[in-house]
């Protein structure tokens, strides 16, 4: 029998489960699937672990999310398109969830079925190789509460590991004897740590927009934003302000700007953004790549181009996310089931390169979420995933980013139709500054 290897169980190797799930569901033959993930349970980085550095089995801790942290765009804007969120949760709720309400989600939708026998959990996933002659790949894992090692051959492998858990982290001339706290954003746990300091946030995409907003909320005295190419276009408020790029940091505190600015602080945390690290894979399958919205090598965004057997889900940068994860997953499966076939290598790579030049030329945020959502279109019309209005999300990305400038602080207030169900969502009961509770139960009551 043909078999699968999935890498992950966060939203990629979840979309992954739920598209052989559908298929079963139709009556069709599926091949066996075996999913491994390094964490006790299912969600990927939407599982909340209060560690840092290593956890119990001196596995790297894959949590790069916080206390406090909500959705950073509109729900609407990756809401399954054969689940919505009305189903979920049985009511209408806001726009922009915390983590806890988005786990409950992600986790809702295969919460019926019996795929979770199909993951192993606490399963590292140490080394992925090829063999030209059996045409099959070894994948070495490590049971790590058994710690015992293991192989097995599989047919297919898609590797749904993730790209924002390995900090990038830059060196800065006087870190080492800097007098303060030096940490990545992977490391950032709890706002309130920072309450009443002076910090510095160094890095100006989505980890510093929302550190920095969140350390304001939770009673930073001041908040200082260094930028390498550009500050942030937001109206901030009076604590928060933003400077050229970091140059030195002393033992007394100080820490001096590219413009011979300076000012002390309590702590510097590098909002750096993160490593594509694959540590698993053998070099002739290993994809390497920044954060792009098309990583090269990838036909479809999906299939290693030199041995498309080998398959990554979720790699791009991402604007969409769970439903381009949705539209991914359905259309590996229906490469692995036949339905769907390859061109040669060549073909691949041309067809890529175009998708590449076309990114190449995007001017801002808006033209980026416009090409992804066109990319996210193309594979959706491939498969039987349940087709959504993908015009109508790029539009309520366009209204988010409207919204996130008038105010950076009051953007989350906001609410939004869902392409899906069609209705528009209520308002939230109480406004994001004023809500210090991101429990579930405060957030649905
Ligand atoms: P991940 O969620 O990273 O899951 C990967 C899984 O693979 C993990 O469970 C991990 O344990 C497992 N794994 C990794 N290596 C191995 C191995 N060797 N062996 C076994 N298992 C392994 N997106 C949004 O849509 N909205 C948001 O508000 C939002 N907020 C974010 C906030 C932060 C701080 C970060 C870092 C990202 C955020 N994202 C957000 C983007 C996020 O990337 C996606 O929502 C989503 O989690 C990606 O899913 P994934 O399955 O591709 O990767
Ligand atoms: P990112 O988008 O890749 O951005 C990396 C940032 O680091 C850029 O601003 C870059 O600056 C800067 N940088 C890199 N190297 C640097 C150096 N040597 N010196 C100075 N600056 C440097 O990474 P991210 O902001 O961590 O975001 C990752 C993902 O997490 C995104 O998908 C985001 O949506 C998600 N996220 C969501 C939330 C939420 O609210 N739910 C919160 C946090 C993160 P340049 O522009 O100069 O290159
Ligand atoms: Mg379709």
């Amino acid at each position: 029998m043909t078999k699968v290897a999935i890498i992950g169980a966060g939203p990629s190797g979840l979309a992954q489960l739920r598209a052989f799930e559908s298929a079963q569901k139709k009556g069709e033959k599926i091949p066996e699937v075996v999913c491994f993930e390094k964490q006790e349970d299912w969600g990927g980085l939407w599982n909340y672990s209060w560690r840092t550095g290593t956890d119990e089995y001196g596995e790297p801790v894959h949590c790069s999310m916080y206390r406090y942290l909500w959705s950073n765009g509109p729900k609407e804007c990756l809401e399954f398109s054969d689940y919505s969120f009305d189903e979920h949760f049985g009511k209408p709720i806001g726009s922009y969830p915390p983590r806890e309400v988005i786990l409950d989600y992600i986790r809702g939708r295969l919460a019926k079925s019996d795929f979770k026998k199909q993951v192993r959990f606490r399963t590292s996933v140490r080394w992925v190789s090829y063999n030209k002659d059996s045409k099959l790949f070894t994948v070495s894992v490590e049971d790590l509460v058994k710690k015992e090692t293991y192989s097995e051959d599989f047919d297919y492998v898609v590797c749904a590991s993730g790209h924002f858990s390995t900090p990038n982290v830059p060196e800065f001339e006087g870190l080492s004897t800097f007098g303060g706290r030096v940490m990545h954003a992977h490391d950032f746990r709890d706002a309130l740590e920072f309450k009443n300091k002076d910090i510095l946030i160094v890095g100006t995409s989505y980890s510093s927009e929302d550190i920095a907003s969140q350390c304001y909320k939770y009673g930073c005295k001041s908040i200082t934003i260094s930028h390498r190419t550009a500050p942030m276009n937001y109206h901030w408020p009076d604590r928060i302000t933003q400077s050229p790029l970091l140059v030195k940091a002393d033992p007394d505190n100080t820490v001096h700007f590219k413009d011979g600015s300076k000012k002390k602080v309590d702590a510097i945390i590098l909002c750096t953004g993160y490593l594509h690290h694959f540590p698993f894979l053998e070099e002739e399958l290993k994809l390497k790549t920044s954060n792009l919205l098309w990583p090269l090598n990838l036909y479809k965004g999906i299939f290693w181009e030199s041995n498309p057997k080998m398959m990554y889900l979720g790699m791009q940068d991402q604007f969409y996310t769970f439903n381009m994860f949705d539209a991914q997953a359905w259309y590996a499966r229906d490469y692995i089931l036949g339905k769907i076939s390859l061109p040669a290598k060549e073909e691949m790579t041309k067809n890529s390169l175009e998708w590449k030049k076309r990114e190449d030329a995007l001017q801002d945020d808006e033209q980026k979420i416009w090409f992804q959502g066109d990319y996210t279109k193309e594979l959706i019309e491939a498969t039987d995933y349940p087709n959504f209005d993908i015009e109508g999300v790029n539009k309520t990305f366009m209204e988010w980013e409207h919204h996130k400038h008038e105010d950076i602080m009051t953007f989350r207030n906001n609410s939004y139709k869902s392409l899906i169900t069609g209705k528009k969502s209520p308002l939230h009961h109480t406004v994001w500054l004023d809500e210090l509770d991101d429990s579930m139960k405060a957030y649905i009551k």
